[in-house]
C-alpha cells in the first residue's frame, strides 16, 4: 500500500482517537473510509488490518500525543477539529435563554443607562445587574450611559467612581457616554426655580418629623400655598447657606391625598453641610433621588429603565410624573429580579466589618465577591456574562450559589489558561533506565502557538505523597504523558523504581510528575469565608507548599494557569521562590 494512504488511514484514526478519547473505534473508521473512497472497497480486508495496526499504535499516545501529532501531520485537519470546537461552543451560546423582549424597543434607537451610587465598592451581583443592560444595548443596536448616582456628598468618594468603572469594564459591562449628576447641580437649582415659577415646587420649612407624620395623614402644610415670589425668596435663602442642614427642603405639589404616598409632596431637593468631592466648590444643596433620576433620565434620553429588584409602581408613578413635567417621553420600565449571589457576604455593611477587623486584607481580598477581588482572584470576566445567559431574566430573585460561579469561570478557564505541572507535599522518585533524556508536552493542547514545556529527564522526580500513600513494591505507574515505571522499594523520603514501557492501557495509574529541575513554591487556597449565613469561617485562608515544574517560568503573573489536578491559580516568581494563590480548586 502506498505511503500516501497509509498516512490517510492514519490521520482518519488520530482524527477518531481524538474523539474518543484516545481510543479508536476501529469500525466507525473502516466504515467512514470506504465511504468516502469508493476506490478503496476492493481492498477492505487489506485496509481492515492496516486499521488496526495503526490503533493499537495510536492507543499508545497520549491526547496531547494525537494532538501533536495531526497538527504535524494534517495541520488543515486538526483546525477544522478546533473550528468544528469552537462551532459547537457558539452553538451552546447561541441556544441559551434569550433574555425577554422588551415593549417598544427600537433598533438604533435604544438607550439604558447603569446609575451605580458611588459610596461603595461594587459587588458580582450588581455588576451582573448592570450587565444586564449591556447585553440588552447590544441586542437592540443601542447605547449605554453610565450615571452616577452621586448626589449624596457625605458619602460619595473618588475611589469609589474609580472602582466602578474598573469593575465594569472588567465585567464586559462597558458603556458608550459617562456622566455624574453631580455634574447638572447648577441646572438643577436652574429647573427648581423654574418649577417654582410652574408652581410645581415649594419650598417647606416643617422639621423632618412634621413633614412625615403629615404626609402619612394626608394633611398640607401652609408652606404648600404661599406665593412664587416667596418660595423663590425662599429657595435663594437655602442656596445662600442661611438655612442648616434639614431646615428647610423643596417639595413637590403632588396630591396629598393620593392612595400612593410617594405622590404625597415627595421632597426633592435637601440641605447638604458636605463639601463634594468631584465639585471645586461647596453647593449646599442637592437634588434627592426621584428628581436627580427623573432629570437625567429625559435629559439623556432613556428609552428604557433596566433595573433589577422590585422599582415598585408607586414609585413609578412619581418619576413618570416628574419625567411628563420635562415634557419628555416616559421611559419603559422594566425590572426583573436580582441576581444574589450565595454563600460569601455581598452586603457592603458585612464587607466593610470584615476589613475593618482585618479578616480579610481589604476591599479587593480574593475571598470577597467584590468585583475587585473576583478580578484580583482570576475569575474569568465573562462567568457573569454566561450565568446570565444561562439563568435568563425573571421576575423573582435569581440564587446563585459560589459553586455554580466557580463552575462557570472553571468552563471559560479550562480551554485557555496554561497548564503545569505542581507537585503538592512532594516526595522524591528515582527512576532507572529511563530510555529519554529529554521531553516535551504542549503548554495546551488546543494551543499549539502557546508552545511546549521542556523537560530534562535524569531519572530524578518528584510525585506528590497524596499520590504515593498506597504504592507498593510492584506498582505500575504511569507519569502522565511520559511513560510507566514499576516501583521497587519504598522509603519515607525516598521511592526507587525503573522504566517499565508505553504502554498507556497497561497502569491504572496517570499521575502528574516533575523533574529535579523544579521552582519551590507557596500557594494560598482560598476557601468560603462564610460557614454558614452569619458564620464567619476562621479558616478561610488555606496554604499548599510544593514543587512547580521550572518550565511555569514562562508565565507572566497576569497568565492564569491551570496546574493539573490542583486547580487553576495565579503566581509570580521572586527569587528562585513561587508565590501565588489557588483561584479554583479542581475538586
Ligand atoms: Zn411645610
Amino acid at each position: 500500500m502506498s505511503d500516501d494512504l497509509n498516512k490517510f488511514i492514519r490521520i482518519q484514526v488520530l482524527l477518531n482517537a481524538k474523539l474518543f478519547n484516545g481510543n479508536p473505534n476501529e469500525k466507525a473508521i473502516l466504515g467512514k473510509l470506504l465511504g468516502k473512497r469508493a476506490d478503496l472497497r476492493s481492498q477492505a480486508k487489506e485496509i481492515q488490518s492496516l486499521i488496526s495496526e495503526i490503533a493499537t499504535d495510536v492507543r499508545s499516545l497520549s491526547l496531547e500525543q494525537i494532538s501533536d501529532e495531526l497538527l504535524k501531520i494534517a495541520p488543515d485537519a486538526e483546525k477544522s477539529d478546533q473550528q468544528r470546537k469552537k462551532k459547537k461552543a457558539i452553538k451552546r451560546i447561541e441556544q441559551k435563554k434569550e433574555l425577554p423582549e422588551l415593549k417598544n424597543a427600537v433598533k438604533g434607537k435604544f438607550i439604558v443607562r447603569y446609575a451605580p451610587d458611588p459610596s461603595k465598592y461594587p459587588h458580582l451581583g450588581q455588576g451582573m445587574n448592570f450587565l444586564v443592560n449591556r447585553i440588552y444595548a447590544d441586542k437592540y443596536e443601542g447605547k449605554v450611559i453610565l450615571r452616577f448616582d452621586d448626589t449624596n456628598p457625605a458619602m460619595v468618594k473618588k475611589k469609589y467612581y474609580v472602582a466602578i468603572k474598573e469593575g465594569l469594564l472588567w465585567l464586559g459591562a462597558t458603556w458608550d457616554e459617562e456622566i455624574n449628576a453631580s455634574d447638572f447641580i447648577d441646572e438643577f437649582y436652574d429647573v427648581t426655580k423654574e418649577w417654582i415659577n410652574k408652581l410645581f415646587f415649594y419650598v417647606c420649612k416643617c422639621d423632618g418629623e412634621l413633614v412625615k407624620t403629615n404626609r402619612e395623614a394626608s394633611i398640607s402644610c401652609n408652606h404648600r400655598t404661599h406665593s412664587v415670589s416667596k418660595n423663590l425668596k425662599e429657595f435663594d435663602r437655602m442656596l445662600s447657606g442661611e438655612y442648616q442642614v434639614g431646615e428647610a427642603i423643596v417639595r413637590l405639589v403632588g396630591d396629598m391625598t393620593s392612595d400612593n404616598m410617594v405622590m404625597r409632596d415627595p421632597p426633592m431637593l435637601r440641605i447638604v453641610s458636605d463639601q463634594h468631592p468631584m465639585l471645586d466648590k461647596f453647593y449646599p444643596v442637592f437634588p434627592m433621588y426621584d428628581f436627580e433620576s427623573a432629570f437625567l433620565e429625559y435629559k439623556m434620553g432613556i428609552t428604557h429603565v433596566i433595573r433589577s429588584g422590585e422599582f415598585g409602581t408607586m414609585r413609578q408613578e412619581l418619576q413618570s410624573n416628574l419625567i411628563s413635567k420635562f415634557g419628555g417621553k416616559v421611559p419603559e420600565f422594566f425590572s426583573f429580579g436580582r441576581f444574589n449571589i450565595q454563600g460569601t457576604p455581598t452586603k457592603g455593611r458585612v464587607i466593610r466589618e470584615l476589613v475593618e477587623t482585618g479578616i480579610v486584607s481589604g476591599w479587593d481580598d480574593i475571598r470577597l465577591v467584590t468585583l475587585a477581588g473576583i478580578k484580583k482572584r482570576g475569575l474569568h470576566p465573562d462567568t457573569a456574562r454566561l450565568i446570565i445567559q444561562e439563568a435568563g431574566l425573571t421576575s423573582k430573585n435569581t440564587q446563585v450559589a459560589w459553586q455554580t460561579v466557580e463552575a462557570k469561570s472553571k468552563e471559560l478557564l479550562e480551554p485557555i489558561s496554561k497548564r503545569f505541572f505542581f507537585i503538592p507535599n512532594p516526595i522524591r522518585i528515582k527512576v532507572e533506565n529511563s530510555p529519554v533524556n529529554e521531553f516535551e508536552l504542549p503548554i495546551h493542547p488546543d494551543h499549539p502557538e502557546y508552545g511546549n514545556r521542556k523537560f530534562d529527564i535524569t531519572g530524578d522526580f518528584y510525585l506528590s505523597k497524596d499520590d504515593t500513600a498506597k504504592f507498593k513494591e510492584g506498582s505500575l505507574i504511569r507519569l502522565k504523558d511520559l511513560f510507566n515505571i514499576k516501583i521497587k522499594s519504598i522509603t519515607s523520603n525516598l521511592i526507587t523504581s525503573e522504566y517499565a514501557g508505553d504502554d498507556i492501557k497497561a497502569a491504572k495509574k496517570k499521575l502528574q510528575w516533575i523533574t529535579a529541575d523544579f521552582i519551590p513554591g507557596n500557594l494560598v487556597v482560598p476557601e468560603l469565608l462564610q460557614k454558614s449565613k452569619n458564620e464567619i469561617n476562621p479558616e478561610s485562608l488555606g496554604q499548599m507548599d510544593g514543587y512547580f515544574e521550572s518550565s511555569i517560568s514562562i508565565a507572566t503573573e497576569d497568565d492564569i494557569l491551570q496546574l493539573e489536578r490542583v486547580g487553576y491559580a495565579k503566581i509570580k516568581i521572586r527569587n528562585g521562590k513561587i508565590t501565588g494563590h489557588i483561584i479554583h480548586k479542581h475538586f
